[in-house]
């Protein structure tokens, strides 16, 4: 548990006129944040692939409490794979028995009826999991709801917005999701909030909170077109444009992994071939990882996962570039090329001044931002001829999507 961490930017300064639209002027932040009372504070919880992260956040937007639990194993993915590679989730997936136009409508209805609500339920026992963890700490936070049995009651002040990775209607569906498939049909919004008596609950696209929370704390401020791509497992997004988050016509904006960049390249989870995650993530690395192994472009790397090829993972690669190791970065080369790509595609769509890259492989920074920006220079339309698109590396890490949502639970929405 983290108490009083400050983010790693001021809020005071971004609660200007930018941000009005959401947010309290800065005297009421300063004043709230000493003295504030439960309706000052928000509550955000992120669902990632391996684990829930939930933080409440003060008018501040400093985290005042922080708690997480592993996500239900359930929903990551129900549906068995057609192993291609041990990296390669895709197989040509049949989608059929989920009916998108429907989806959620069977929420209620009982396990077994559509895959997503009885795991969508797990999802959200979990969620309710971290709320409550968190209502504990906050009951000796001076902001708190008061303790006994009044308590849960009184917690409903303290807004709670949901991060869900994949497609989420503007009612809180989770309509599709490639990376937790067990929950797509979920009526998420009202699950979560049926286990947190009355408490007022939001759902949002889980990279649209972290661009969110990017555009208002981190390294999004003071561009009002940008990108947030989370470069993870799978490839996140969220598009800010005019100073807001894209949500777009029915909230599915921002689905920027799934980008065909080969429709004859490997298969994907969402059913397709070819998406941009399958190459610019971390599962693409240690998927070019692999194939560099087995092309004897990585004896070092290989000898050092203990001679199999197929042991080599992607920060294998990474600490090898490191150290300067020819075939890891010509791997890092290669990754930096297809992150380029999507990212001069997407430029082409949508004009953006920075591109905040996030995310695990975010992290390796240099590893990545060097030969990204070396083939996005290369790439780009009119190369040499339009101002240059900064590529940067996000600043809040991996609370970005829990503190966004918490962002969107104070406002009650992105859009
Ligand atoms: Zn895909």
């Amino acid at each position: 548990m983290i108490r009083g961490v400050r983010l790693p930017a001021s809020t005071q300064r971004r609660s200007s006129s930018r941000s009005a639209r959401r947010s309290v002027s800065p005297a009421r932040k300063r004043a709230s944040a000493s003295s504030g009372s439960a309706s000052d504070l928000s509550i955000g919880v992120d669902i990632g692939g391996t684990k829930m992260l939930g933080v409440a956040v003060d008018r501040s937007d400093r985290i005042v409490a922080e708690a997480r639990v592993l996500t239900p194993h359930a929903a990551l993915d129900p549906v068995e794979p057609h192993a291609v590679g041990s990296e390669e989730l895709g197989g040509p997936h049949d989608h059929s028995s989920v009916d998108v136009r429907n989806a959620g409508r069977s929420v209620g209805v009982g396990v077994g009826v559509g895959v997503g609500v009885g795991v969508g339920v797990e999802v959200a026992d979990a969620v309710a999991e971290v709320v409550e963890s968190l209502h504990h700490q906050l009951e000796g936070h001076s902001a708190s709801p008061p303790r006994g049995p009044g308590r849960r009651s009184s917690a409903v002040h303290v807004p709670v917005g949901v991060g869900a990775p994949g497609m989420l209607d503007r009612e809180g569906v989770l309509r599709f999701s490639p990376n937790l498939q067990g929950a797509t049909g979920a009526d998420l919004r009202t699950l979560v909030a049926d286990r947190l008596a009355g408490t007022p609950v939001v759902v949002e696209n889980d990279a649209n909170c972290a661009a969110l929370a990017e555009l208002r704390l981190g390294a999004v401020r003071g561009a009002a077109d940008a990108l947030v791509v989370t470069l993870g497992t799978g490839i996140g997004g969220g598009i800010v444009s005019g100073d807001r988050v894209l949500v777009g016509a029915f909230g599915f904006a921002g689905e920027i992994g799934h980008m065909v960049v080969d429709p004859s390249g490997p298969p994907c989870p969402c059913g397709r071939r070819g998406c941009w995650e399958r190459y610019a993530s971390g599962g693409g690395l240690a998927r070019l990882a692999r194939e560099a192994a087995y092309a004897g472009r990585l004896n070092e790397v290989v000898a050092l996962a203990g001679g199999d090829p197929e042991l080599v993972r992607g920060e294998d690669v990474t600490r090898a570039a490191r150290r300067g190791d020819a075939g890891a970065l010509g791997v890092m080369d290669e990754l930096g090329w297809w992150i380029a790509l999507g990212l001069t595609n997407l430029t082409a769509v949508l004009d953006p001044e920075r591109i905040v890259l996030g995310g695990g492989l975010g992290e390796a920074e240099e590893m990545v931002l060097v030969p990204t920006r070396r083939a996005f220079a290369h790439l780009v339309e009119g190369s040499g001829a339009r101002p240059d698109v900064e590529i940067v590396v996000a600043e809040l890490g991996e609370r970005a999507g829990a503190v966004g949502a918490a962002m969107v639970a104070r406002a009650g929405g992105l859009g």
